[in-house]
């Protein structure tokens, strides 16, 4: 696992070609920015930044991938999502799934994730404590 190329021009998961297209392609009409990149061979898709359209958000997911991202986040959001110093604590739990993980800090986020990163990232987070997590952080 790497840092994703934010232009893709071949797929991730089946190594064919990848076109920008509008993603009118993948949901029938277009949402938010309209575009995303496409996998001609298995139809896997990434949406792009809002507003630098031709940027990907992460790597191409298939139904697998946005199904475990979707868990991942689950999990994760419950931990810090309306408590209090929320984006702190969201930060904070983004450093320390980066050392679970061994990954670098700015690659961590589950839209960069392959299958086998996301099912450890859930696996990690599944058993995670809070409680737990911000006393280690602090160094208690
Ligand atoms: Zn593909």
């Amino acid at each position: 696992m790497s840092a994703p190329d934010l232009h893709p021009t071949k797929c991730n998961i089946c190594g064919s070609d990848v076109v920008y297209a509008s993603n009118a392609e993948v949901y029938g009409r277009e949402y938010g920015n309209g575009k995303c990149y496409l996998c001609t061979g298995c139809g896997a898709y990434v949406g792009t930044h809002w507003p630098r359209p031709r940027e990907a958000l992460g790597i191409l997911a298939n139904a697998q991938m946005r199904k475990g991202k979707m868990a991942c986040h689950e999990l994760f959001d419950a931990m810090w999502r309306g408590k209090n110093h929320a984006r702190s604590k969201r930060t904070r739990l983004y450093l320390w799934l980066s050392i679970q993980l061994g990954i670098p800090f700015e690659e961590c986020h589950f839209g960069y994730f392959d299958l086998p990163t996301l099912r450890r990232a859930y696996a990690i987070l599944r058993v995670a404590e809070p409680e737990k997590i911000w006393k280690e952080l602090n160094g208690e």
